[in-house]
């Protein structure tokens, strides 16, 4: 999908991890109505034939889609015709598509739905290619004549003027029509990296088998890995890292190998665009400035020692009396013998509850959520891991995939994927179809943002002190995990490209060096907060996000963001609330930075990062509160 379309059709697909699945069916229903739990596709389609009579129908206008080509610049009229026809086929094109990946998660197993999956990527392909000369043609017209006609078409202006200027931002870096060409013939070969990582880190890789303290025998796959890393037990979770670990550092030179080739490419791509490195490369389609990405990997740093007072926290809170781990990061800090339960309805009071803060037309669209049939819920048998909402279908509404366990990490869940689809009932309302699609980073803000101040909900309304330092280290995490973990990533990375932009060399072993230096730094092994094992610096190896370009830190910038919005919406209160709606409502109708500016917030400045370090540091306060007072009535 060319980056002139793939706004709209990938408006806010977001995908969280989540456990494997549980096996309670879903039996089909007898009617054609969903089961309770269930979404209801029939809002796309009434049936899988209507879908294959639409696909027909569209396919045939995507084949004609070139008849437009060289007539843009004939007149205002002729190029609002051409873009209205594009986008029109686009629109229907994105339903199908949505349609057919809905299905397909129902049950991945099956060959029908995933043959209608692959008409609809075929689909999508012959889109891509039925339009590849737009972008050119209109930077061939050039941005005084494109504004000539805005002038002239106020319905031109109104739904392209965004798609228009984000075409003409690429002239400098795009190439003759024979070097296009041939970069484009080898898109097969630049996939590789990815694929050959995939196939090692989740297909070849030898599986180490570990016996726990219980005497269970587990094979330490992926999933295994995630599950037991948290054990209760030291020995165990020490046991699980010494034991996965090792299984990654035996192919060191080859992924090593592979990362280099990935990160060569982006360096490649960089300097055949004409961009001054692979960062402002990675950044321009979002046209977010290299500063926010810089500022944001400078003010984690400067925050290192917020996070090593969590170590020290955590180490005292676990009762470890010699050094804290690298094996000690994922268990509970504060655990419950029986956790709290949340039911989907529960869910739904809670999320009602903590978006009361967003206001009356927030809320209302919420509970028209609610009350439709938008949801697939619980587990079962064949359907597709983790949890996303799919806000594609425009003229439609946003559907949600969850994978709940009632526990508070499925709330969580739960509350945050609604953030994205409340973004999206603000966006259609409010923009055309061809400004809908939002960026990744005011995505994110909305839907961390929810999990943040659900955080904070849960803590104001525990039973209990236990219960209330559960949620503080829930929250902590939340912020170790998305903000530290993530920015350290993006550290990472940028050293990567920055060696290999200067000439230099890479290899799994100096990576793993590099890693090594890295994880010290965040977990303050010289501060004392941590002792690094290098055995387990390996954990680069493990991450597939590094095959994605420069993509973890839209996370943790938009935590930040998040951050201080939740802060301004407290002290404040209205103002800044509808800031941050009239930020949602703005869709893709600009580059997300600017539309964080036009809300009150600079992401290329320290405020939002001291925001969520501050905030870090209150939730720390709470927790050693409530210790103090431990300690006095013992
Ligand atoms: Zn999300």
């Amino acid at each position: 999908m060319n980056r002139f379309l793939a706004a709209a059709s990938l408006l806010a697909l977001c995908v969280i991890s989540a456990p494997p699945l549980a096996a309670d069916a879903a039996p089909p229903a007898a009617n054609g109505a969903p089961e309770t739990g269930m979404w209801d596709l029939r809002d796309l389609y009434p049936t899988p034939e209507a879908w294959s009579a639409a696909y027909t129908r569209v396919r045939g206008q995507a084949q004609a889609l070139d008849q437009y080509k060289g007539t843009l610049g004939k007149s205002p009229h002729a190029m609002l015709k051409a873009l209205s026809a594009i986008s029109d086929v686009q629109k229907e094109a994105t339903r199908l598509a949505v349609y057919a990946s809905l299905k397909a998660d129902e049950d991945v197993r099956t060959a029908v739905n995933q043959e209608r999956q692959q008409s609809a990527q075929q689909l999508g392909t012959l889109m891509q290619e039925k339009t590849a000369w737009l972008r050119p043609e209109i930077i061939g017209i050039g941005q005084k004549r494109v504004l000539v006609f805005e002038a002239k078409s106020p319905e031109l202006k109104r739904r392209f003027a965004f798609q228009l200027d984000n075409a003409l931002r690429y002239a400098p870096h795009v190439l003759s029509l024979q070097s296009e060409g041939v970069i484009a013939a080898a898109g097969d070969v630049f996939a590789q990296p990815n694929s050959i990582y995939s196939q090692l880190a989740n297909g070849e890789l030898p599986r180490p088998e570990v016996t726990l303290s219980d005497g269970t025998k587990v094979k330490l796959d992926q999933a295994a890995y995630t599950k037991y890393r948290t054990a209760a037990n030291r020995a165990d979770r020490k046991k699980v890292f010494d034991t996965f670990w090792p299984s990654f550092s035996a192919f060191n030179g080859t992924f090593g190998q592979t990362l280099t080739t990935q990160v060569q490419e982006e360096v490649f791509d960089a300097k055949v665009r004409h961009f001054p490195n692979s960062l402002a490369d990675a950044t321009f389609a979002d046209n977010m400035p290299e500063a926010v990405y810089r500022q944001l990997v400078a003010q984690a740093n400067r925050s290192l020692p917020t996070l090593h007072r969590y170590l020290r926290l955590r180490k005292k809170a676990l009762g470890i009396t010699d050094d804290l781990r690298y094996y000690d990061v994922y268990v509970p800090i504060f655990d419950l013998p029986n956790p709290p339960k949340f039911s989907v309805a529960d869910s739904e009071k809670i999320a009602l509850d903590v978006d009361q803060i967003y206001g009356p037309e927030y809320l209302s669209l919420l509970k028209q959520g609610f009350a439709g049939t938008w949801m697939n819920v619980y587990p079962h048998p064949g359907k597709a891991n983790g949890a996303y909402m799919n806000g594609s279908a425009y003229d439609v509404h946003p559907y949600l995939l969850f994978n709940n366990h009632d526990d508070y990490e499925s709330l969580s869940t739960f509350v945050h994927e609604w953030g994205h689809a409340v973004h999206t009932l603000l966006t259609t309302k409010t923009q055309p179809y061809e400004n809908a699609g939002y960026s990744t980073f005011i995505a994110e803000t909305a839907s961390i943002g929810n999990e943040m101040l659900l955080n904070d909900y849960m803590v104001a309304h525990a039973k209990n002190d236990a219960e209330k330092e559960y949620y503080l280290g829930q929250g902590l995490e939340l912020i170790r995990g998305t903000f530290f973990r993530q920015t350290m990533f993006a550290e990472f990375q940028l050293q990567l490209h920055e060696v290999i932009e200067k000439g230099g060399t890479l290899s799994g072993e100096k990576m793993t060096g590099m890693y090594c230096d890295l994880l010290k730094k965040y977990y303050g092994d010289a501060q004392g907060a941590m002792k690094v094992d290098p055995a387990y610096c390996i954990e680069w190896a493990y991450i597939p996000h590094f095959y994605y370009g420069f993509y973890v830190y839209q996370y943790a910038t938009s935590m930040a963001g998040a951050a201080q919005f939740a802060d301004a919406i407290e002290h404040e209160g209205a103002p800044a609330r509808d800031r941050f709606i009239a930020m949602l409502k703005a869709g893709g109708s600009d580059y997300p930075y600017t539309l964080y500016k036009k809300a009150g917030l600079d992401m290329a400045s320290p405020a939002p990062y001291e925001a969520l370090a501050a905030r870090m540091n209150r939730i720390m306060d709470q927790i050693e509160a409530i210790e103090a007072k431990k300690g006095k009535s013992q």
